[in-house]
């Protein structure tokens, strides 16, 4: 029930594989008519073609604006080989069937994302070809319709499997891969448009993703899942290059994300661990050459949690930190760079993914975030957010001391990516006791006390790692409550948003524990 193939319309953007498939098509007898410069590629590589202009009887004008969009192509396209009164008027009016349609479209995206001019990004809009990969793909039940160069190598293995014609499942997945690209196609210039009128949430969106590779299964083994990337995407997950190791599941990709989405926050040398998206150790350290001390100060946090986990670095990742990464079993370790040194050590440890990005995901980028919900989806700007000195308001009789800032800083942007209800303990730019997506923050309080004790158990010291820290949360305390539990493990300053009904009382229950303490007044909840 294959149907055959006598004439192909090629008109194509991007070249690749033109000469390849042309040269095919030809040697099949299938008849070629094309675009000016498609026509012109096929020429010069000795591949019989007809012009389009030639078959319709009408130039193309308007600086190719109108090439295609004429009756004789589109009636070609569209006429139903099996009604009469569709057969009548193709006999009537001239127009040849069109059995076999490849396009693939004016390059917006790439055009956008090279920043060029508004009127380049317009001139850049196909119009022709959208309505010919429409019309084909409403045809599917006679016309083969291709977008993709790398749909060619299997429409010449199809050919060659059914005596140069295609079958209706073939004709049918193609078809609805072109309704795919020319949705998200406009979807992209309905983005652009938007964003370009500096709305960042239109009336509608597209989410626009291109399949990256199926994966085993979701976050659950009975879930099915997939990879989607985004159009133009953001550096990080979605554009890293995988170095070695087993095939990433939900469950990395997911934790890689929030890994590396965190150590991006910093500007000194950085290194996170994480697990099931949280954090359970981050340190940071002074100069590059230290970032293995860095990773061991970031293990000492949690180092039971540590095991399995997701390892990111905000720098190039070099031997000594590797050596000191596969001691530990880690699933994704993912880095802007790694180093050969690194490479080498990695290598012993196949299981070990390895990803490297290339670049860092700028912290401050505006993108869209979406979660769904039953019935549709919420979206949102990404949390960008970010508190510097001069944005905190010291609201305790006593100021932190300049160690007890920066540790402040460093553990606020930690609570950033650490799940509500986050409570944050650090000393000296390592975390020393994490309290994650509790439902009460003071549960979460102690919980980070309580790790911080089980952490200084764990390296034999004597007193427990959240004496002398200071600690964050990623909102207000309610209540005093978290703040005393706090005060009570050993820290000595709290930084938080502030803006709670009670704020009075807290301040004054941390001016009596002899507290320092600064408001950001900005939150981070992160459900
Ligand atoms: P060529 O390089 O062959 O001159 O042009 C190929 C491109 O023209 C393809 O990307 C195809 O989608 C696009 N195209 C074909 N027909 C039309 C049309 O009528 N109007 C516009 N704007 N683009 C067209």
């Amino acid at each position: 029930d294959a149907r055959p193939i006598r004439r192909a319309l090629v008109s194509v953007s991007d070249k690749t594989g033109l000469e390849e498939l042309g040269r095919a098509l030809a040697a099949a007898g299938i008849e070629i008519l094309s675009t000016g410069g498609s026509a012109r590629a096929l020429a010069a590589a000795g591949i019989a073609v007809r012009e389009v202009a030639a078959h319709t009887g009408f130039p193309e004008i308007m600086d190719g604006r109108v090439k295609t969009l004429h009756p004789k192509i589109h009636g070609g396209l569209l006429a139903r080989r099996d009604l009469p009164a569709h057969v009548e008027a193709q006999k009537a009016h001239d127009i040849p069937d069109i059995d076999l349609l490849v396009v693939n479209l004016y390059p917006f995206q790439a055009t956008v994302a090279a920043g060029k001019a508004w009127a380049d990004c317009i001139e850049n809009i196909d119009i022709g070809g959208p309505a010919m990969l429409r019309a084909a793909a409403k045809n599917h039940d006679f016309v083969t319709v291709v977008v993709d160069p790398a749909d060619y190598a299997g429409l010449l293995a199809e050919l060659a499997a059914h005596g140069n014609g295609t079958t209706p499942g073939f004709r049918r997945r193609l078809a609805q891969k072109a309704y795919a690209h020319t949705a998200q196609y406009d979807g992209a210039i309905a983005n652009w448009m938007a964003a370009q009128d500096g709305e960042a949430l239109p009336e509608s969106i597209s989410l626009n993703g291109t399949r990256v590779q199926m994966l085993r299964y979701g976050e659950n083994p009975h879930q099915q899942a997939a990879f989607y990337r985004t159009q133009p995407p953001r550096p990080g997950v979605a554009t890293a290059k995988q170095l070695q190791g087993k095939e990433l599941s939900y469950n990395n990709l997911n934790d890689t994300d929030a890994a590396f989405e965190l150590v991006a926050e910093f500007e000194a040398p950085a290194i996170a661990i994480i697990k099931h998206a949280n954090p359970c150790g981050v340190a940071i350290a002074q100069t590059d050459g230290e970032l293995a001390a860095a990773y061991a100060r970031a293990l000492a946090c949690d180092p039971v949690s540590a095991f399995g986990g997701i390892i990111a670095l905000n720098r190039t990742l070099d031997a000594a930190t590797a050596e000191a990464i596969v001691k530990l079993f880690a699933e994704v370790v993912i880095a802007p760079a790694i180093d050969a040194g690194a490479r080498a050590v990695l290598s012993a440890k196949p299981n070990v993914r390895v990803l490297e990005t290339g670049a860092l995901p700028d912290p401050a980028a505006r993108d869209v975030v979406v979660k769904s919900l039953a019935g549709g989806f919420l979206a949102q700007d990404r949390d960008g957010g970010r508190i510097n000195t001069a944005d905190l308001k010291v609201v305790t009789k006593r100021s932190p001391s300049d160690r007890e800032l920066a540790d402040l800083l460093f553990a606020f942007r930690v609570a950033k990516h650490v799940k509500s209800n986050a409570i944050v303990y650090a000393r000296d730019g390592a975390t020393v006791g994490i309290g994650a997506g509790q439902m009460s923050r003071v549960d979460s309080s102690r919980i980070a006390a309580w790790k911080a004790e089980e952490a200084a158990k764990a390296a034999g010291a004597a007193q427990s790692f959240a004496r002398g820290s200071v600690v964050a949360s990623d909102a207000f305390f309610p209540f005093a409550d978290g703040l005393l539990a706090a005060a009570a493990a050993g820290a000595t300053a709290v930084i938080q948003p502030g803006g709670s009904m009670r704020d009075q009382d807290v301040i004054a229950a941390a001016d009596e524990a002899g507290l320092a303490m600064v408001f950001t007044g900005m939150r981070h909840f992160r459900h």
